[in-house]
């Protein structure tokens, strides 16, 4: 493994012209020291985590000193938030230190500090993050990765006493994030409503030499650029719906050009089903519940299709580069749903059993994750065993109505308990990051004790695992949880 001054830092980002972004050093924070480092993030850039509380690594990732190589620097973006225009946004708070390469066959990575002080894009804000929010964000990213979703990647939180204003004062931190590229929707709109078709063009070009290589001779490159964008977005939307996962603000400023989930805010996993489930406090129409998530995609890709138009050329072409998103969307989901109740084969009726087990769920308030996980020990003969699963249900007399015809389906492809008991334990996590959970972790941390958020992180990388010795961090939240709350407030 490297020392952090054998990591070679470039910045292609920064090879664009000067309009794109603002040189600038992060601003340091007063006797900075390591919250958290995610052992695999700093592995992925050949970095050893047991060097990160050293004061060099320390004061690296908070951004009090900068890393030789790199170019500091703050983008421009635009975006529409809540359905509305909102005009210049940009990393207000994030700072891009350049890009490193990883150990393995998967290319350069950007590190950017996010909390790093202010920019020429904070506006009203103070260009600070709160331990709260870095500390969720930290555990998400990792925890997001390990569920195997596309996602940013975070690779350690530093925190400081220094304290800033939210509702109340709380102290600073600083995420340090990982991701091939943070350019989003909201980078190619910006230029589109500023008329700036040089700079769109320059942007795109960019993203698809550097990122979509394959892309680059295709007979309208640009058409195909937005075509694979929807794409990939309509996959992410259907691992999300998958797994009950909830961005909680899905604006066209956080929305990834490369389809990973990124900026992880007032997040949520699906407790007791609810598909109008919203996460996010500050969310007052629902805009960006549960179930509207696979529609909000769709109508953001339409966001960026709009930005993309000039270049595209014509309102038809671009038009036929989203036509897939419902299809696509659809398709993956179909593949999630088999695999998430063990199916092997494709039958006409399958959605009807997908929809009397969520019409089930919603009735009885049934938790997502600990369904789909004791559903994986569900037995053909053995009704005994399914008592777990069917416990999670008030209305016993239509769970099992349900479970015969789970049964009969099962039987129809000559399903074996082992074996569909290992695959479905493979694809339904046992561990997510439940709210009440990180908000434990936070508490800790508040009091400047980190072992909760190690011990999180470390149970949340392997979602998968039994881990019977921390079957508790499986188990429904608790009755306080109830009140939890998460908003914008960051
Ligand atoms: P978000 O809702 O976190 O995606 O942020 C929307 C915009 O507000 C982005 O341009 C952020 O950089 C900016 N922003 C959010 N919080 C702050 C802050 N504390 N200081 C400066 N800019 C911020
Ligand atoms: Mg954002
Ligand atoms: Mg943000």
């Amino acid at each position: 493994l490297n020392e952090l001054s054998a990591l070679s830092i470039s910045n292609s980002f920064a090879a664009l012209p000067p309009a794109f972004y603002t040189n600038l050093m992060p601003t340091s924070l007063t006797a900075p020291y390591l919250i958290d480092v995610s052992t695999s993030a700093a592995q992925l850039i050949g970095l050893d985590a047991a060097a990160f509380s050293s004061e060099d690594y320390v004061a690296a990732f908070t951004g009090n000193r900068v890393l030789p190589g790199s170019q500091p620097l703050a983008a421009v973006y635009s975006g529409h938030q809540f359905g509305q225009w909102a005009g210049q946004l940009g990393d207000g708070r994030a700072i891009l230190l350049g890009d490193v390469a990883t150990i393995n066959s998967t290319g350069r990575i950007e590190l950017q500090l996010k909390g790093a002080g202010a920019t020429p894009y904070s506006r009203m804000g103070d260009g600070r993050a709160v331990l709260r929010s870095s500390i969720r964000e930290y555990l998400c990213s990792e925890a997001m990765f390990a569920l195997g979703i596309p996602t940013s990647r975070a690779l350690c939180v530093t925190g400081s006493n220094q304290y800033v204003m939210r509702e109340t004062p709380e102290t600073t931190a600083v995420v340090t994030r990982m991701a091939p590229s943070f350019v989003r929707f909201g980078s190619f709109e910006h230029w589109f409503y500023n008329g700036q078709q040089d700079a769109l063009k320059t942007l795109a070009d960019y993203v698809i030499t550097t990122f979509y290589p394959e892309l680059e001779d295709a007979e309208n490159r640009y058409h195909a650029f937005l075509a694979e964008v929807t794409r990939r977005t309509a996959h992410l939307m259907a691992q999300w719906q998958a797994v009950g996962f909830m961005h909680g603000v899905m604006n066209t400023d956080n929305m990834s050009i490369l389809g990973l989930t990124l900026d992880y805010g007032p997040f949520g996993f699906m407790e007791a089903y609810d598909p109008r489930h919203i996460c996010n406090h500050s969310d007052n129409q629902g805009r960006y519940a549960y179930n509207m998530q696979p529609q909000i995609g769709h109508w953001n890709c339409y966001a960026l299709g709009q930005a993309l138009l000039p270049l595209i050329g014509s309102v038809e072409e671009t038009q036929d580069a989203l036509k897939d998103y419902q299809a696509e969307y659809a398709k993956k989901l179909d593949e999630l749903l088999h695999a998430k109740l063990g199916l092997q084969t494709y039958q006409t009726d399958d959605d009807k059993l997908f929809d009397a087990m969520f019409g089930l769920m919603q009735k009885d308030h049934v938790d997502f994750t600990l369904f789909f996980r004791q559903l994986g020990d569900f037995q053909l003969n053995d009704t005994a065993t399914n008592n777990a699963v069917r416990d999670l249900f008030i209305d016993r007399a239509s769970f099992d109505a349900w479970a015969n015809m789970y049964r009969a389906r099962l039987q129809t492809e000559n399903s074996q308990d082992t074996q569909r008991r290992l695959a479905m334990h493979a694809t339904n996590p046992k561990y997510v990051l439940r709210n009440y959970l990180a908000q434990v972790a936070i508490e800790k941390a508040q009091n400047k004790d980190y072992s909760e958020v190690h011990k999180l992180l470390r149970i949340l990388e392997k979602p998968f695992d039994e881990q019977p010795e921390h079957a508790q961090y499986a188990a429904l939240p608790p009755d306080w949880a109830n009140g939890l709350e998460v908003s914008c407030s960051s």
